[in-house]
């Protein structure tokens, strides 16, 4: 009898480490293949907020999600980033060919991970110059480099300003303390153009700008677009779109992706509402 289970049990065990992406994972690599979440779930405080999503992104792509308010767009954010809190009950985040379920945020910024907030914090008492000198260097140590010397960050520091038109009065300033909400929101742009993420996702950056400030948050975007990068562009409205054009749409609904198409998607979002989806949904 128990020679019978042995082997079951066994076999059971190989084929786990093989599927458990040790093996397969190397072997389907896709090199172009920046993130790839699958059958995601995601609870908060034991209540589920995302419920098997699947999402891949390639170097080079831009990814607008999009959906009515509570549909877990920022829950999806907070768990690709690894914000506690954020449980991953079943599937897996592969980013670069690595699983980062259960990667610490700091490892997964570092590896070039950057999620601008929906909501920007203020650090009062750390000038934004020492704040952005301290990330960056926390990033190249992590990477094996040496600190960036003093004269090119400061070029740095200059051209990324001029990207992003933030005045020099700001830079010195706290880190968004007594920012207007445009000025936190750029401020979160020249962060992401300091940093040069691999992938960059962007949770309603263009809630509460006006035109000229979203066309800044846009110009900051499309110059830091190249084969290397990819994005993720959350927005609830498809303003945003005509200025930082995805070559996906998803629409997110109740904790999934319900549609995916491409820039037209937006569109017609745009133009017919979400009802449009959801009652094709539940019709
Ligand atoms: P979206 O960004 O699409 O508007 P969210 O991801 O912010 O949606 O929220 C999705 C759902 O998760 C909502 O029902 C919201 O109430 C819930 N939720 C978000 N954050 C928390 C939290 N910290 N604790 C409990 N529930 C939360
Ligand atoms: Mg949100």
């Amino acid at each position: 009898m128990k020679r019978k289970n042995y082997w079951p049990l066994r076999w059971r065990a190989v084929w786990d480490n093989l599927t458990n992406y040790r093996i397969i994972e190397p072997l389907q690599k896709n090199d172009n293949m920046l993130l790839n979440i699958k059958n995601l779930h995601v609870a908060i405080d034991g209540k589920e907020i995302i419920k098997g999503l699947n999402l891949s992104v390639n170097k080079g792509e831009v990814h607008a999600v999009m959906g009515p308010n509570g549909t877990g767009k920022s829950t999806l954010a907070s768990a690709i980033t690894g914000r506690e809190g954020y449980e991953i009950t079943r599937g897996e985040i592969i980013y670069n060919g690595e699983v980062i379920n259960d990667m610490p945020p700091d490892v997964r910024a570092n590896k070039g991970i950057f999620l601008s907030f929906q909501y920007p914090v203020e650090i009062p008492g750390v000038s934004m110059t020492n704040f952005m000198r301290t990330a960056l260097n926390a990033q190249r140590e992590f990477n094996g480099l040496d600190p960036i010397p003093a004269a090119d960050f400061l070029k740095k520091m200059e051209e990324m300003k001029q990207l992003v038109d933030i005045h020099s009065k700001l830079t010195k300033r706290s880190v968004n303390e007594g920012f207007s909400g445009g000025e936190k929101k750029k401020n979160e742009i020249f962060q992401m153009a300091m940093l040069e993420p691999k992938l960059a996702i962007l949770d309603e950056t263009d809630s509460g700008l006006d035109i000229d400030a979203l066309k800044v948050v846009a110009r900051g975007v499309n110059k830091l677009r190249s084969d290397e990068n990819a994005f993720i562009v959350i927005t609830h409205y498809q303003r945003l779109l005509d200025y930082i054009v995805p070559d996906f749409v998803h629409v997110m609904y109740d904790g999934k992706i319900v549609k995916s198409g491409g820039k037209g998607l937006a569109l017609e979002l745009e133009e017919k509402g979400y009802d449009w989806i959801t009652e094709q949904l539940e019709g």
